[in-house]
């Protein structure tokens, strides 16, 4: 628990593992005259929660103090504990509509997975493999397999609205990418960005090609980034990480990142067709640490590269580089 800037403390708390995102989460409490605003509210878990109630405790805050809930989006890691919160704060809760519209989705955990394995096996994967990435997240992360179905927001956000708490308005920016209704809290005033999964200071965010994500969430995520771009900020809240001062250079490394990766994807279809699949096979993972072997990813990652490279490939369409066509069940992609 740390005070980033006088009236804002940030609070980690621990995620279900520690292979992910560090193993941590960052949440925000703003002060306010009347009750305190709380940016996203961590993992559903005991151990988040039992963390949360230590670090509030710490500055003299109770549940019964915090009278706002925003959520920057709604993955786990951001959002699953807000149902739990909302029995012990009079708070509302906001939301980005989009974010809102996958509550029911995010609900049936069961249909979700169904819907991401016949997107893979339509994009190369093979059944067996895929069976074997569930069956060994089952063993390896059980925790993390144990779903809380999300809640209802009480309150739908588009973009554009001002949340004031004390000292504080905060410009409510839509940042879709990440996730489709993804949302950075701007304060100009302050020179602070509240940015969620938008921008972290070293990892590079997920960008997932995913059942409920936009026909081209890479090409949604680099708008959102050229948007949050000519900001005047000083100091980034990441939600994951530590904050960090820099927003211009660190956008800047992401869009590099992610054209250097569409180029590398390109090249290995420039001599023939390849699935998503395939292609993610020939790739090195992680390059900003050196690059890992698609055989050293853990299973989890396997999914997870898959659907980047799609994201990738779907950009590529998007903007004319690539096309797609299908033989058979399975989908192909060649350079054009
Ligand atoms: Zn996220
Ligand atoms: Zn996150």
């Amino acid at each position: 628990m740390t005070e980033v800037i006088p009236g804002i403390n940030l609070l980690q708390l621990p995620l279900p593992s520690r292979d992910i995102l560090m193993g941590y989460v960052n949440v925000y409490l703003i002060h306010g005259d009347n009750g305190c605003l709380l940016v996203d509210t961590g993992w559903e878990s005991e151990p988040a929660f039992d963390s949360l109630k230590r670090q509030l405790a710490e500055i003299g805050t109770h549940f019964e103090d915090i009278s706002q809930i925003v959520a920057t989006h709604i993955h786990p890691d951001h959002y699953s504990l807000a149902g739990r919160l909302k029995q012990l704060c009079p708070a509302k809760i906001a939301l980005h509509y989009l974010e809102r519209d996958l509550v029911e989705s995010y609900s049936d955990i069961g249909k979700l997975m169904q819907q991401g394995i016949e997107r893979m096996q339509i994009n190369g994967v093979p059944v067996d493999e895929l069976s074997q990435v569930l069956t060994r997240m089952r063993a390896t992360h059980p925790e993390m397999m144990k779903f809380t179905p999300p809640v209802l927001p009480d309150t739908t956000l588009y973009g554009g609205e001002v949340i004031s708490v004390g000292a504080f308005s905060f410009k409510v920016l839509w940042t879709p990418g990440h996730s489709p209704g993804h949302i950075c809290l701007y304060e100009p005033t302050k020179k602070i960005i509240i940015s969620g999964d938008h921008i972290l200071p070293t990892i590079t965010p997920i960008i997932e090609l995913r059942p409920h994500s936009s026909d081209n969430p890479l090409g949604d995520y680099i708008n959102s980034l050229n948007a949050v771009k000519p900001l005047d900020v000083n100091l980034v809240l990441s939600g994951h990480e530590n904050p960090f001062n820099g927003l211009q250079p660190r956008v800047e490394g992401i869009i590099q990142h992610h054209k250097q990766r569409n180029s590398v994807i390109l090249e290995t279809i420039k001599a023939k067709p390849k699935t998503a699949y395939q292609i993610a096979n020939e790739i090195l993972w992680i390059p900003d640490q050196g690059g890992v072997n698609w055989r050293d990813l853990a299973p989890g990652d396997k999914i997870m590269a898959v659907s980047e490279t799609l994201a990738h490939l779907e950009s590529m369409r998007f903007s004319g580089e690539v096309d797609k066509f299908s033989k058979g069940s399975i989908i192909y992609y060649q350079a054009t």
